[in-house]
């Protein structure tokens, strides 16, 4: 047994303290939020393993001017972040060209067809089930032209087992009727569910591994020492030692990893959520619109309207901008919908290449990383668990874990 800490109380930490403690090690989860105080808070909610297209792919060479330009865009650049956002940026577009897209759609297929396997015991074990909602997801297009531009996708998705079957403007309509007659196609992503409610299904998680002897300390790490027979963390709490650290403190680890001397060029695609409460009943699955950049997700206190990337670090301003965007756009859909009450700002951890990184520091194979998952984070995150576990352990990952190594940007 060794004594395990884990930086971050989201779905991949969580998960990782699972898989952790389900091999018999003492695990304390690190995190000055609590638990879902992140990214994990305000998402969609949709384990989405049907998502292999990477946002690095060959159309932001065509529509990257569109986007930054047009103010009906669900895509923004902050101008003033630029110049710390410039290695990520031409590393993000060295990834966009049809081989390197194609691989990373591959190497994230490979993570999405074992997404369920990551999360299934943990469901049942910990009496989970009762957040999840077994409804495909709908993908919607609102005109001929952009579902004609999303068609490679599609075929690429299709070749990488992604099971969908694609439904005509009165198919939708039959589906959701109170949604805006002004979708011409849509896409129904078969074994997709979704949660009804991110946070709880995290608290519960939590509470479980808690009783089991999980140990959580509110607050934060400042920094990580490899030492040759453990790891020592330094806290705004005083210092501890540890056997492992497992770093999954999605968008705020890259400091972390340059503490070990690791170069991990992670920065963060910020999102936003609106909620509408007591709307659910409008929809019964995930929408999303395509050309808009979001979904509506009917969740136990409403509507979540969550989507949108915006480049501009880590500070916590937001932009007002997008929320009214997502709140028009959603109205345009989603006619009955009223006011919005809550608007939520979250950073994704996005490397330039979509993939997460998961393995082990150059420092130390006491240090491991798992972050990085950009917007598939909870779909992922149980697998992510898992595979640190296997880490620690020295056990072999049932997959080749080369394509998300930490150093492959060296
Ligand atoms: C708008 C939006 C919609 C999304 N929709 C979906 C979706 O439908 N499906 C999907 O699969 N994914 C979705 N995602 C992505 C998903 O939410 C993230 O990928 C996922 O939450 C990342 O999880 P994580 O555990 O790595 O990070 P987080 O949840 O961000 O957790 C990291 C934790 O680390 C903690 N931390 C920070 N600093 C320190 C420190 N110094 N010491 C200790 N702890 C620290 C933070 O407080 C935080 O709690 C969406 C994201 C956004 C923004």
């Amino acid at each position: 047994m060794a004594k395990v800490a884990v930086l971050g109380a989201g779905f991949v930490g969580l998960s990782a303290a699972y898989w952790l403690m389900r091999d018999g090690h003492q695990v304390t989860i690190y995190d000055p939020a609590g638990v879902a105080g992140g990214a994990s808070y305000g998402n969609a909610g949709t384990f989405a393993s049907y998502a292999c297209i990477p946002v690095n792919n060959p159309s932001v060479f065509r529509d990257l001017p569109r986007f930054m330009l047009s103010p009906d865009s669900p895509f923004r650049l902050r101008w003033r972040y630029l110049p710390q956002l410039a290695p990520w940026l031409v590393r993000f577009l060295q990834s966009s060209t049809e081989r390197r897209y194609v691989a990373s759609a591959g190497a994230l297929s490979v993570l999405l067809s074992r997404a369920h396997d990551g999360y299934r015991e943990m469901i049942e074990h910990a009496d989970l089930e009762r957040f999840i909602r077994r409804s495909e997801c709908l993908y919607l297009y609102s005109g001929a032209a952009a579902f004609r531009a999303s068609e490679p996708t599609l075929s690429l998705r299709r070749s990488l087992g992604v099971d969908f079957s694609i439904v005509s403007r009165e198919q939708v309509q039959q589906l959701e009727p109170q949604l805006s007659p002004l979708f011409d196609r849509g896409v129904l992503f078969s074994g997709s569910w979704f949660l009804s409610d991110p946070e709880a299904f995290l608290k519960t998680l939590a509470a479980w591994l808690m009783q089991a002897g999980l140990r959580m300390e509110n607050c934060a790490v400042n920094n990580i020492k490899p030492q040759s027979n453990g790891v020592l963390l330094e806290t705004a709490a005083g210092s501890a030692a540890h056997d492992y650290v497992a770093v999954c403190a999605g968008a705020h680890s890259g400091g972390f990893a340059r503490q070990c001397g690791d170069r991990i060029p992670l920065d963060t695609e910020r999102g936003y959520h609106i909620m509408y409460p007591g709307s659910s009943n409008l929809i019964s699955r995930p929408v999303g619109w395509a050309e808009r950049g979001f979904y509506m997700t009917p969740m136990a206190h409403g509507i979540r309207v969550a989507g949108t990337v915006e480049l501009a670090g880590l500070n916590p301003h937001k932009h007002q901008g997008l929320l009214d965007l997502l709140q028009f756009s959603s109205k345009r859909a989603l006619p009955a919908l009223t006011t919005p009450t809550e608007s939520w700002l979250g950073f994704r951890p996005s490397l330039p290449d979509g993939l997460p990184v998961m393995g082990r520091s150059r420092a130390s194979a006491r240090v491991i990383y798992a972050f990085g998952h950009q917007h598939i984070g909870l779909t992922l995150g149980g697998l992510s668990g898992a595979v640190v576990a296997d880490l620690v352990a020295g056990r072999s990952s049932p997959f080749d874990l080369a394509p998300y190594a930490p150093d492959r940007f060296n």
